[in-house]
């Protein structure tokens, strides 16, 4: 019998649609997936019998012909996203055993598509993070493993479907990250225990965790989707979007989690356009940038070598490839890393013990708040929060986050030029390394984790959207993506050219079940 979980979502759809599969088969076979693979704790909570009541709702509607865009689709939800009567934890203590009364807009067009709820996926708190190691319940482990040193994992033809299929001859069990914060979400596309799962990225979240796992993942323009129900960690940058294991996978689910939202006052109301179709649209004619400040110094050899491939590859698919500059992209980390506390400090001040979540007495409503806020947030949490006070604080404001969002404009600017110049696309490496060990970069010092978002922060600072699609592996057989960044509202030219790369590439075989 074929393996269910092998399935692409588009795949999965057909198969559903043509009626050889059934939606309770299907979500049978991730159900039993997801629970044979608690070591990666890549679930926070599984949702066996909402599941399978959702495929036997979407097997009588396929019976009837009346399937929705993902009518019978298992999906996993990034536990940022509330869901009504199922606990809603944001990765975090604070919020107890918080059971949302509502829905968010996001996942409520998913249902409403038809798709099945497989449970609820682990993050970094509140999504602050790189690596899933700052989450309340532990952190996620990639389903990935790495060669052993003395080992060459290259694969000998990229460009076939072979790729990938040596990584695994001689690995050491060192266990790593899947990224952050959405780790959950790209360890259980990646390892098969589910056909997609809803991110959210505020500074890279979609886009690296999803090249460290060799999977897609896609950050919308900003008010493409709507943060309703989501949430809150810095409002200005937050964004939803999907992670899958192809570019038509996240094509088709951001089309059912777009749309207008009168409950999100920065959604934007536009018409949502027929993302799959734009998959095949090619690359003809289309003009990607490459940006020479994103050849940092400190990148290895791979990475460029890789970002170089990338840019021939869309070359020989048809594009023209121009050299342009982002002269103000050395500035968009420090500014972000004082925009985001800024943001999330204001946000997270509701975290109280009065209203959500635990509650720790103390003497007075003051000595509550500080007890309760003591025992539910973590060290990163803290961190930021003291940060974003600091920034925010009658003294500084002026030097730092008046600053930071004045340099957030520029960066902006540095985009618009370059798309006003006829540049379509802009193409970049999605991470300055691949996937680290747990423990590697967490205890010393937080900047360090930090310069992961070095290629990814400027497209939140900028409202823009960005795909990360897996190019190839590195000498430790470990995945590294390539990042496309695009004009506002333009996400179909980033799908066109990402399928362009994914083709070129070949398809990233993933590792088998070692868990
Ligand atoms: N790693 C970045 C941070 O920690 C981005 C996180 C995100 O996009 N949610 O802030």
């Amino acid at each position: 019998m074929t393996d269910l979980t092998t399935f692409t979502l588009a795949e999965a759809r057909d198969a559903l649609r043509a009626r050889t599969i059934s939606a309770t088969e299907l979500t049978q076979a991730h159900v039993e997936a997801v629970a044979k693979a608690r070591a990666l704790n890549a679930f926070l909570l599984e949702t066996p019998e909402r599941a399978l009541a959702d495929a036997a709702r979407s097997d009588d509607r396929l019976a009837r012909g009346e399937a929705g865009p993902l009518e019978g689709i298992p999906l996993g939800i990034k536990d940022l996203f509330c869901t009504a009567g199922v606990r809603t934890t944001a990765g975090s203590r604070i919020l107890g055993e918080f059971t949302p009364p509502y829905e968010s807009t996001v996942t409520a067009q998913l249902w409403r598509d038809g798709a099945v709820m497989l449970g609820k996926l682990n993050n970094d708190e509140f999504a602050m993070g790189s690596s899933n190691e700052t989450s309340a319940f532990g952190p996620v482990v990639s389903p990935w493993r790495r060669a052993h040193p003395s080992v060459d994992a290259r694969p000998p033809h990229a460009g076939s479907d072979e790729v990938g299929r040596v990584a695994f001859a001689a690995y050491d069990d060192t266990k790593l990250v899947p990224g952050g914060s959405s780790g959950g979400s790209a360890a259980a596309v990646a390892a098969r225990l589910c056909l997609g799962a809803t991110a959210t990225d505020t500074g890279g979240s979609i886009r690296q965790p999803a090249a460290f796992t060799g999977t897609v993942g896609i950050k919308p323009t900003y008010g493409r989707c709507s943060r309703w129900g989501t949430v809150a960690f810095a409002s200005s940058l937050d964004q939803a979007g999907p992670i899958a294991r192809t570019v038509r996978d996240c094509a088709i689910l951001l089309g059912s989690m777009s749309g207008f939202d009168p409950k999100d006052s920065t959604s934007v109301d536009r018409a949502v356009p027929d993302f799959e179709a734009a998959v095949s649209r090619g690359v003809k004619g289309l003009r990607i940038g490459i940006p020479k400040e994103y050849r940092l110094p400190g990148t290895p050899d791979e990475i460029a070598a890789l970002w170089d491939q990338g840019a021939a590859w869309l070359r020989e698919a048809g594009a023209e490839i121009v050299e342009v500059s982002l002269p103000h992209t050395r500035y968009a980390l420090p500014a972000y890393y004082i925009v985001a506390p800024a943001e999330a400090s204001s946000n997270l001040a509701r975290y109280d013990g009065v209203r959500y979540g635990i509650r720790v007495p103390g003497r007075d409503v003051a000595s509550q708040y500080e007890a309760t806020r003591a025992e539910g947030f973590g060290r990163e949490v803290k961190r930021r929060i003291m940060i974003g006070t600091y920034v925010l604080s009658a003294g500084y404001y002026d030097a730092y986050y008046v600053r930071a969002q004045r340099i957030r404009t520029l960066i902006k600017r540095d985009f618009e030029e370059a798309y006003a110049a006829g540049i379509d696309a802009i193409l970049t490496p999605a991470t300055p390394s691949s996937a680290f060990a747990i423990g590697e970069k967490a205890s010393a010092d937080p900047v360090e984790m930090y310069l992961n978002d070095v290629f990814t922060v400027t497209v939140n600072m900028a409202g823009l959207p960005g795909i990360a699609v897996p190019a190839g592996l590195d000498s430790r057989g470990l995945p590294l993506g390539l990042q496309l960044i695009g004009r506002p509202f333009d996400e179909e030219t980033l799908f066109a050219a990402g399928a362009a790369i994914e083709a070129a590439a070949g398809r990233t075989v993933l590792p088998d079940a070692w868990w």
